[in-house]
């Protein structure tokens, strides 16, 4: 039934431009079929889930929506491909996406822009750099979709469709056969209509993978799954949690909408029982700016592969020209204009006369974001030895604030949109990448307890990205706060 949906779909959908490929409909009805006949079947069984088109699988093209990467398939899946398919599911497709991750509006795809239009005559921005696995969920076109997450990239479309956007802490899932952007940042995300599927298909892929040397070993596993400090914090259930407001991200160019909805879900948190402190992030307002001298620095190294030679398509008719017209030719007609403007970036920061200035002090607040969230979180972060300094009445179990500062802009806003404006958007997804800490946006409705389920009918009724975000290993409270906020 759900890959007929899928096939239907496909003409239905086609404006959104939410895929790059899509799975053989042949082979989806068969692997539906047999998956229908098991006697017990499991949650992800049969299930239509899609993937971002940065995760390798050997039966679709991998492209990373760029150029350079156009006819490439990968000779193996991903470790969480795989771990999808060990447990069923089908693979709908390969979504569109910014090239190789870079962008948060899906406009610097080779394949254009995914765009969210439900109805006629809207082109709004799907967010990005995962905006057609976001839309690819809005629209129902599949059950679940595979993104990733560097600086936002699941949650921001996830706050623009509509949909439920989840980055696990930094490790918990294997990046092997992720193409990198910025290693240190990468998560593979989940995007889903309900926390429960999120769940479902975060325990499957939440488990240690040897080919992958950050994923988090089975023992420093266990232990974060037993931190002392979480017991010792007796009064912790989650029935009455302590709920962060960060002031530092009520901003002045926040969208009015949007600051009215972030008061609605503490309201809504409040009335469940929770309690509401404030607290301050003040590494915050320099997140933003580390994270754009860090990930365009992991980015020109992670894509120097691209030559022509070992990785990636060669441009025509320069072969016997020496190897520096070869690798210039190539990469200057293979990448898109913002991966080109990372590289450079990314180049200066690392070279010598730079690197104090840029690279490393962007790394000092890197620490300093990190420490920030220590302080505040009543739980002591796993991977670090020294105790938090504020006493723990003053803390907080999670914290609720915005996804993104805006509702979803048009398509032709940010077309000519300077880089630094589009950078902006990141502002309230960056500091959780920089400190590997879970997050989650929920779409919360814009107006009291009316939200629209049916986000492709002509009523829409418009939601904003709420963002719970938890800390280092809280992932399960994380996800256990977005069920009470959806
Ligand atoms: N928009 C951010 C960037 O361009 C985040 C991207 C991501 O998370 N992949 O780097």
């Amino acid at each position: 039934k759900t890959s007929l949906k899928l096939l239907g779909n496909q003409a239905k959908y086609a404006h959104l431009n939410a895929f790059t490929s899509l799975a053989n409909g042949e082979t989806v009805l068969e692997t539906t079929a047999a998956a229908a006949s098991i006697p017990n079947p499991n949650p992800l069984s049969g299930r239509l889930i899609a993937v971002k088109d940065n995760i390798c699988t050997k039966d679709l093209r991998t492209t990373a929506a760029s150029r350079i990467l156009k006819g490439f398939t990968s000779p193996y899946d991903a470790t969480v491909v795989r771990q999808l398919k060990d447990a069923g599911a089908i693979v709908a497709g390969k979504t569109n996406m910014d090239e190789f991750g870079m962008g948060s509006h899906n406009t610097h795809s080779y394949f254009g822009a995914a765009e969210l239009s439900r109805r006629e005559g809207e082109h709004l921005s799907s967010g990005g750099s995962s905006g057609g696995s976001a839309l690819a969920v809005a629209s129902g076109q599949c059950w679940a979709a595979l993104g990733t997450d560097t600086g936002g990239s699941v949650r921001l479309p996830a706050a623009y469709t509509g949909v439920i956007g989840f980055k696990p802490s930094y490790g918990l899932l294997s990046r092997w056969g992720v193409i990198a952007y910025a290693n240190s940042l990468d998560t593979v995300g989940i995007l889903g209509s309900s926390v429960n599927d999120i769940q479902h298909i975060f325990e499957k892929l939440n488990v240690h993978d040897p080919q992958d040397p950050t994923s988090l070993l089975r023992r420093t596993r266990t232990r974060i799954d037993s931190n002392p400090s979480k017991s010792l914090q007796s009064d912790r259930s989650t029935e009455r949690l302590r709920i962060g407001i960060p002031l530092d991200y009520n901003i002045s160019t926040l969208d009015p909408m949007v600051r009215r909805t972030w008061t609605r879900a503490l309201r809504m948190l409040e009335s469940r029982g929770h309690t509401l402190h404030q607290v301050s992030l003040p590494a915050t307002r320099h997140a933003l700016s580390a994270y754009y001298i860090l990930a365009p620095a992991e980015a020109s190294s992670n894509l120097a592969k691209y030559d022509g030679v070992r990785y990636g398509s060669r441009a025509e008719g320069i072969d016997g020209t020496p190897e520096s017209v070869l690798f210039a030719k190539t990469r200057g007609q293979g990448f898109g204009a913002e991966v080109r403007r990372r590289i450079l970036l990314g180049a200066f920061s690392l070279s010598a006369q730079a690197i104090d200035n840029y690279f490393i002090q962007a790394q000092k607040v890197r620490r300093l974001v990190q420490q920030d969230f220590d302080d505040i979180f009543s739980t002591q972060n796993p991977l670090q030895d020294s105790p938090p300094e504020l006493k723990s009445e003053e803390k907080v179990d999670v914290l609720l604030c915005p996804t993104a500062p805006t509702l979803p802009p048009t398509l032709a806003s940010v077309k000519d949109q300077d880089p630094l404006n589009a950078y902006m958007n990141d502002v309230f997804t960056v500091p959780a990448s920089l400190a590997g800490l879970p997050a989650i946006s929920v779409p919360v409705g814009l107006e009291l307890d009316d939200r629209d389920p049916e986000l492709f009918n002509e009523n829409i009724k418009q939601t904003a990205g709420m963002q719970i975000i938890g800390q280092y290993g809280d992932d399960p409270l994380v996800l256990s706060v977005a069920a009470e906020l959806q």
